[in-house]
């Protein structure tokens, strides 16, 4: 199972991790988008560590409210709506809880990706965070289906992630701004699918 502490090590293991990547991922933006994605997701996740740390919510419905709600506000530009869609999603699903097991944690995870797409409308092989997170998703389930731990299941859900990330690199993009670069967007890592992998690199930190 992951509890509340659990949840809230994921999101400063993630924040660690968007920080220390910042230049990367703005470097990975410069090339196919405006070059703000690394700071975009290091202010955020710094106001989400922020409001966290203030509100010190007991169950999983508050504290993933106050971290979508953070990113939506505190974040402009595509990746704020989107991670906190996915996070509001994700708590809405958790519900009123102080810890979720595996399958509930898969659900959670779903119903996110879920939000992901009903506000972006990517689908797969679009070029965005959807080509990360789709494919952990499925592996985590899969993983849980075949009777793995959580901790197997998680990792293999990263690992899934780290390849949906990399398989981005030839991909013509179809949504976002790198869609107006057409083929010329073509030979460069998606930024959000980057900053995707991070997220399940860190639950598997967080779950191992
Ligand atoms: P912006 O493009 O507004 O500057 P960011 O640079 O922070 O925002 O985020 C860009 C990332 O957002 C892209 O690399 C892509 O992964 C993701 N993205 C953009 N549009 C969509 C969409 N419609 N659906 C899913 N992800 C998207
Ligand atoms: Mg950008
Ligand atoms: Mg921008």
């Amino acid at each position: 199972t992951i509890s509340i502490d659990g949840f809230t090590a994921w999101l400063d293991a993630f924040r660690t991790r968007v920080t220390e990547n910042k230049a990367y991922l703005t470097e990975l933006d410069s090339a196919i988008g405006d070059a703000d994605h690394g700071s975009n997701m290091a202010r955020g996740m710094a106001a989400v560590m922020d409001k966290v740390g203030a509100a010190a919510p007991s169950t999983a419905d508050e504290l993933f409210k106050t971290v979508g709600m953070t990113l939506v506000t505190s974040v402009g530009g595509a990746s704020g709506p989107l991670y906190g869609t996915f996070f509001l999603r994700f708590g809405m699903t958790a519900g009123s809880v102080s810890e979720c097991d595996g399958p509930a944690l898969a659900a959670a995870l779903r119903a996110g990706l879920e939000g992901v797409v009903a506000r972006g409308k990517a689908e797969a092989n679009d070029k965005t965070m959807f080509d990360a997170m789709a494919p952990a998703i499925d592996a985590l389930d899969s993983a849980l289906a075949s009777g793995a731990s959580l901790a197997d299941a998680v990792a293999a859900a990263r690992d899934a992630a780290a390849a949906g990330r990399d398989a981005t690199e030839p991909l013509v993009a179809r949504k976002g701004r790198a869609s107006y670069l057409g083929d010329r967007s073509a030979g460069h890592l998606d930024p959000g699918a980057t900053s995707t992998a991070m997220l399940f690199d860190a639950l598997a930190e967080v779950i191992a």
